[in-house]
């Protein structure tokens, strides 16, 4: 089916972008910080419940992207769409891009979408937050100084399948180990969590988008991090983990960076 306009109403920002000037660094990027469905989809035909699972949104990214944005003095790039209107952390030819369902729940304004409303989608939701990425590591690239760290920050459901996620915080690198080994030494150091590395999720190519394509391709040290959901539901806790994440960060890299 097609889908309609969005007619003459108050427009939707693809994406927000907090400190583009900010002088750390580090780039943060979240792909999942929302559950904004925009108004012409009419919520996807799901009920608002269905909405604030994380099936909609990575639960307390978005959050604690903002507060390493501050610490670090680091550019911010938030896609301001669901992961059901458009996953923007796929490759835009991948089935899964608009998912017909996740985690069980079946997303009824994505079955049989057009291959119009599709591109549609892509241009709306997806380009736009690609582009502002692409418009600020262009920026940066420009600027006589070591390129920036990009990081790519997620949050996971505490269980999986009925399994319950062991990890606090996990690193996907793929096969870049620069900053993914002393930042695994770093946040083990203390003892009293377990960090997952390249698990549950490894940073895969084929199927990830924003790192390989912003980052990989230039050759630029990254990180993909994942926030267990439980651990950054509450402002409490996640402060103290971007506290935490950011002191991991100035011990793996041997220097202060926090502003
Ligand atoms: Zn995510």
């Amino acid at each position: 089916m097609d889908e309609p306009a969005s007619g003459d109403v108050a427009p939707e920002p693809a994406f927000l972008l907090r400190r583009p000037r900010g002088r750390g660094d580090f780039v943060l990027l979240c792909d999942h910080a929302s559950n904004h469905v925009p108004t012409a989809l009419d919520r996807l035909g799901l009920p608002p419940s269905a909405l604030a699972r994380h099936i909609a949104l990575d639960i307390g990214a978005g959050e604690i992207t903002e507060i390493l944005s501050e610490m670090l003095d680091a550019p911010a790039i938030f896609s301001a769409t669901s992961r059901l209107v458009i996953d923007c952390n796929r490759h835009p030819g991948a089935a899964d891009l608009i998912p017909e369902s996740s985690d069980g729940t079946p997303i009824p304004g994505n079955r049989g979408l057009s291959a119009a409303a599709r591109t549609g989608r892509i241009e709306r939701w997806f380009t736009p937050y690609h582009d502002a990425v692409e418009r600020i590591l262009t920026a940066r690239a420009a600027q006589d100084r070591q390129p920036p760290t990009v990081l790519s920050i997620h949050s996971m459901a505490a269980t999986m399948a009925g399994r319950r996620r062991p990890w606090q915080i996990a690193l996907s690198s793929h096969h870049d180990r620069r900053l993914a080994e002393p930042m695994l030494a770093a946040l083990r150091r203390p003892g009293d969590v377990e960090v997952g590395d390249n698990q549950p999720y490894d940073l895969d190519p084929a199927v990830d988008f924003t790192i390989p394509y912003h980052a990989m391709r230039r050759d630029w040290p990254y990180l993909q991090v994942e926030f267990r959901q439980d651990e950054v539901a509450d402002p409490a806790g996640r402060k103290n983990w971007a506290r935490r994440f950011a002191a991991a960060l100035s011990e793996a890299l041997g220097r202060p960076i926090l502003c």
